[in-house]
């Protein structure tokens, strides 16, 4: 995609997280590839419910940027990710209600509840507790990327990166409706009726919903 169409994209789905109880506040930093070495991230102190045209800057992945306005400070992880996998077109970063809460307890997701929740969440990671922005934080994510397409950040929020910007926009939400699904469901007192592992890795083998992924590592 070039510049103009991945600036609307960007644009539209951080406009959609806002919409969709997916981000809050000022909170979350999203970003888009735009080449093997190069993509557009949103810039320091931009909300992402009102992204203008300037609310973004473009990075390489070998040089330090030395534009004008100053990336978001996150920037380490979005990195991490492009350089790991390059067949990711997007990363999303976000701290909606119900996946923070989980990222905030040690509770595990078994990804047998329903079509989506097989298909976008079929591997999630946890990456421990550092600080935003930080170096550490960056080599954490870094080392969980070939993992997942979906990381906790533990006490912090998720991290959700997919080959497109629609594709990761999905993640984050099944992500989000399995989340409160399942607290929904521990508050009510009902019982979640799983999908015996077989049905799982037949669907996501043979049901043609979507190609098999191929994971890294
Ligand atoms: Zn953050």
């Amino acid at each position: 995609m070039d510049l103009d169409e991945t600036r609307r994209g960007l644009q539209a789905a951080g406009r959609y997280m806002l919409d969709n109880d997916l981000a809050w506040g000022n909170a979350g930093n999203i970003s888009a590839r735009l080449g093997p070495d190069r993509y557009l991230i949103t810039a320091s102190g931009t909300r992402l419910g009102e992204l203008a045209d300037d609310d973004f800057v473009e990075c390489s992945l070998d040089s330090p940027n030395s534009g004008v306005r100053k990336p978001s400070k996150e920037t380490p992880m979005h990195r991490a990710i492009y350089d790991q996998r390059p067949e990711i077109g997007a990363v999303l970063h976000a701290s909606p209600f119900y996946s923070t809460l989980v990222a905030c307890t040690e509770m595990e997701l078994s990804a047998d509840l329903f079509v989506e929740d097989m298909y976008y969440l079929e591997r999630v990671a946890h990456v421990d507790y550092f600080h935003p922005g930080s170096p550490e934080l960056g080599a954490a994510v870094r080392a969980k990327a070939g993992r997942a397409n979906i990381l906790f950040l533990d006490n912090h929020g998720v991290l959700v990166y997919d080959t497109s910007i629609q594709e990761a926009l999905m993640g984050l939400q099944t992500l989000e409706m399995v989340c409160r699904m399942i607290i929904t469901a521990k508050s009510a007192g009902l019982e979640l009726h799983s999908l015996p592992a077989f049905k799982v890795s037949d669907f996501l083998e043979k049901s043609g919903y979507r190609p098999r992924r191929e994971w890294p590592l």
